[in-house]
């Protein structure tokens, strides 16, 4: 059996990759798996261990760590976050395509280790810096602090596309989903 794509999807936090995520999981076109990351930081309101992330102590993401339980992970502003190894091997090589939503580092991490044709890397581009910082003050969850840092962040990650397959606009969340699943479509024809 081929192997299953192993798509990433990333960019700066508060471009919206998670809404993005979510949309193009939603049209069913695509028979994607969502790799659930492990992560220390507190829930927001509305999410769910287990189904948003895995969300465990510092002193368990480091057993992990020890373990080598991680394809990558990476601190990102105070908090760790890691994608767990075993699923997302197993479920490639059940011919399954898996989905991860990582911040840049990771999917720097990522691109380097795994070789292999099924990669496919998509960056996801704000339309402008201010459209970053409306979205992650929207969320309400970060102190001013965090908002800044993760700014500061996000300006600098703007320019690093260079390393990815392709770049891809958020300028609308229901366009930037749909040039998504037709560069993703092209790509489950070509691993056929
Ligand atoms: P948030 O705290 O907003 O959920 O996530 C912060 C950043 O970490 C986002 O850019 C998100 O995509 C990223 N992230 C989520 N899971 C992982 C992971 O497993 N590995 C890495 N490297 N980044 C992740």
């Amino acid at each position: 059996m081929k192997k299953g794509l192993l798509i990433i999807l990333s960019g700066p936090s508060g471009v919206g990759k998670g809404t993005v995520r979510k949309e193009i999981m939603s049209r069913h076109k695509l028979q994607l798996d969502y790799s659930i990351s492990m992560t220390t930081r507190e829930p927001r309101a509305k999410e769910t261990d287990g189904v948003d992330y895995y969300f465990v102590s510092e002193e368990q993401f480091k057993e992990n760590i020890a373990k080598g339980n991680f394809l990558e992970w990476a601190e990102f502003v105070g908090h760790y976050y890691g994608t767990p190894k075993d699923k997302v091997e197993a479920l490639r090589n059940m011919g399954r395509n898996v989905f991860l939503e990582i911040e840049i580092n990771g999917a720097t991490q990522v691109m380097e280790q795994v070789k292999d044709p099924g990669v496919v890397s998509i960056f996801l581009m704000p339309p402008s810096i201010d459209a970053l910082e409306k979205r992650i003050r929207k969320r309400k969850s970060e102190s001013e602090d965090i908002i800044q840092e993760r700014l500061t962040k996000g300006e600098k990650e703007m320019s690093m596309t260079k390393n990815y397959d392709y770049v891809v606009l958020n300028d609308r969340i229901e366009r930037a989903a749909d040039e998504i699943i037709s560069i993703l479509l092209k790509k489950v024809q070509e691993n056929k």
